[in-house]
């Protein structure tokens, strides 16, 4: 299912400011929270997706990858990719503890926390062949990766001119603002909470102090991954916030479609179509496999849907102790195109064939069909 907007979700304009989500939230939070809405698949799916969306756009590392890349930029479950570590996103705080904290007066520690962000996950599409799955390979690609910018060595202030402090929040990057009767601490709207403005931006970089770059990264793709997995490369993904650590780049890994085989998990499937006559008489047919040919000593009147494997032709999936096996599919051929004298000599053959014990599967069809019409 296609995933909603975020902005869409909160009810929110794409300019709005960290107040307009936290409200829009709350507002739906309080409407669709489970304890309010018992037994309601649809307003559990409505606190879940309100919560998702606020949990987003309120780091400004990830609205900064969500209103880039789209929900690829910030995809909440790659933190739970192919079971390697499972850490993903950490970092933010439980953010319906902490608005309701707010509301209910809960204290929070600590004046002016620093607003430190790890940067965002980023993710990259990757395919690869049957045979690359099976047998591992290396790649390179090319990411985004952003460097310190040279003009202004990173400050992001015009060369010759520094940040200053910002006035609105004292360099603390946050301010407590009165709402009815609540006081609400909140990331400071004037600094976005790096307690620094820059009153002249260095043009290089636009402020940013960073400047967008790609680099070439190798990607191992071990043996045996299968489609839909995930490689994660630690600290290659966006920059942190404010000296927080950078995210991490996940590879997602699509195996194409292959011409002969359909995997399944560690096993493989492939049809063998042969003639009508070798099926009849029997005969080594050869079968092939991901490392080379085998064959297999056909007996005398395989029918078409007998399948015959293969042990140990399959993949050795990536936490298997050994390979899958191969399933090999018969399929027998009926002759097209055939001439006068082929057809001729098949009518002869048909005479000669009258007696039902050549065809056993016949011969049972028409005893249960019989039953069936009286
Ligand atoms: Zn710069
Ligand atoms: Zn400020």
């Amino acid at each position: 299912m296609a995933k909603r907007d975020y902005y869409e979700v909160l009810g929110v304009a794409k300019n709005a400011t960290d107040d307009d989500l936290k409200k829009a939230y709350r507002r739906l939070a309080m409407k669709y929270h489970p304890d309010r809405n018992p037994d309601s698949k649809e307003a559990e799916g409505k606190f879940k997706e309100a919560k998702e969306a606020y949990e987003m756009l309120s780091d400004a590392a990830k609205r900064e990858a969500y209103d880039r890349y789209g929900h690829a930029g910030v995809d909440p479950n790659a933190g739970f990719a192919g079971g390697a570590g499972g850490q993903g996103f950490g970092g933010f705080a439980d953010v319906f503890g902490d608005i309701f904290g707010d509301i209910f007066g809960g204290q929070r520690g600590g004046q002016g926390r620093s607003n430190v962000y790890r940067g965002a996950d980023l993710r990259y599409a990757m395919e690869i062949s049957l045979e690359q799955a099976a047998g591992g390979c290396t790649s390179e690609i090319r990411v985004p990766a952003w460097e310190t910018c040279e003009s202004c060595s990173g400050s992001g202030a015009k060369p010759g001119t520094k940040p200053k402090v910002c006035h609105a929040c004292g360099g603390q990057g946050a301010v407590r603002v009165q709402q009815g009767f609540f006081s609400i601490q909140q990331t400071c709207p004037t600094c976005r909470g790096s307690g620094k403005v820059i009153p002249e931006p260095c043009t290089a970089c636009e402020g940013a102090g960073r400047v967008k770059k790609n680099k070439t990264l190798e990607v191992k793709i071990p043996a045996g991954i299968d489609d839909g997995m995930r490689i994660r490369s630690a600290g290659n993904g966006e920059p942190g916030i404010n000296g927080g650590p950078p995210g991490d780049l996940y590879v997602e890994i699509h195996v194409k479609e292959h011409g002969v085989f359909q995997r399944d998990g560690d096993d493989l499937h492939c049809e063998v179509p042969i003639g009508m006559t070798t099926a009849a008489l029997g005969g080594m047919v050869q079968i092939p496999t991901l490392n080379g040919r085998a064959e297999i000593d056909l007996p005398e009147g395989t029918q078409s849907g007998k399948q015959f494997r293969l042990r140990g032709k399959g993949i050795k999936g990536i936490r298997s102790s050994y390979p899958g096996d191969l399933y090999a599919h018969v399929v027998v051929e009926t002759p097209v195109r055939l001439n006068d004298a082929q057809k001729q000599l098949l009518r002869e053959l048909e005479a000669s064939l009258k007696d039902p014990k050549h065809s056993p599967q016949t011969r049972g069809w028409m005893d249960r069909v019989k039953d069936f019409f009286q």
